[in-house]
């Protein structure tokens, strides 16, 4: 299927591998210019750069677990598009283990990160973008939120569960305040993705796929089609959804 994103520019966090990657491709395959983003992995995100050829306008570094990175990489992004980013697909994120036994330390350090990371990014990087593409008449915000935001999470990763969760309900608020602004906003929970972040051990993909109706978990290519049909605009009255893709492990 061929979907509208002809000549649309999109900004996607964390494309240097997994999902964005994945999506960072299928969008510039669909006709999006596309602005990467990559933080410790530079060389596999401007790798990425040239593997996309044209349609690629450049990759932008930035650590977003340093409060203010999530405005300074919505900014640079903005001028490598330049000045119109019409979708910015939310993506980067981590999966920091934060159980109960680990020191005061550990807890309120991975908690930080997480919440920053996963959450605190998004909301600066939807906070500039939103005046942004409200100006120029519009725009899509896709975050890539997951099943623990509904479901919760295993015992050690709880903070992990709580920042997703923050992501549906921050989603949520944009597409009914800014809707009226042609702002289109919608997340996807994604159960186990087949990426680094999902379980790679042999007994751990049996112990993931064993819980999964359909046998196995979701391909990065998956979340990136879903990505980019919402993206699009194709059903923009779908704004404020969360579309599970679970392979239904979680139905709600
Ligand atoms: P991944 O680890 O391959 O990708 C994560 C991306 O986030 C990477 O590109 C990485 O560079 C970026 N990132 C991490 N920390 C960063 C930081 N401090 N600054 C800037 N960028 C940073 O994993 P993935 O599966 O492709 O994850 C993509 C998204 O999907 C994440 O938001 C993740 O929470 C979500 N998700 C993943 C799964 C899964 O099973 N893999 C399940 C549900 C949701």
């Amino acid at each position: 299927m061929s979907l509208p994103l002809a000549g649309k520019r999109a900004l996607i966090t964390g494309s240097s591998h997994g999902v964005g990657l994945a999506t960072a491709h299928l969008f510039a395959a669909q006709g999006a210019d596309v602005v990467l983003h990559g933080n410790a992995n530079m060389a596999d995100a401007d790798h990425a750069v040239q593997a996309i050829g044209p349609k690629a306008l450049g990759a932008v570094q930035a650590d977003l677990s340093r409060p203010g990175a999530g405005r300074e990489l919505y900014d640079a992004a903005l001028h490598l598009a330049s000045g119109r980013l019409d979708i910015v697909v939310n993506n980067a994120g981590i999966h920091w283990a934060s159980p109960l036994d680990s020191s005061d330390a550990e807890w309120e350090r991975n908690w930080a990160v997480t919440l920053q990371v996963n959450l605190m990014a998004v909301a600066d990087i939807c906070r500039a973008a939103i005046p942004e593409m409200a100006g120029n008449g519009g725009g899509a915000i896709v975050n890539i939120a997951s099943r623990a935001g509904y479901r919760g999470e295993d015992r050690n990763h709880m903070a992990y569960g709580a920042s997703k969760g923050a992501l549906l309900s921050l989603t949520k608020t944009i597409a009914r305040q800014w809707g009226s602004e042609g702002i289109l906003a919608y997340a996807l929970a994604p159960g186990w993705i087949d990426t680094r972040m999902g379980p790679q051990a042999d007994e751990d993909r049996r112990t993931a796929e064993a819980e999964i109706p359909i046998g196995r978990m979701a391909s990065a290519g998956e979340i990136a089609a879903m990505a980019a049909f919402l993206a699009s605009g194709a059903c923009a009255s779908a704004t404020g959804s969360c579309i599970d893709i679970n392979g239904a492990s979680y139905v709600r």
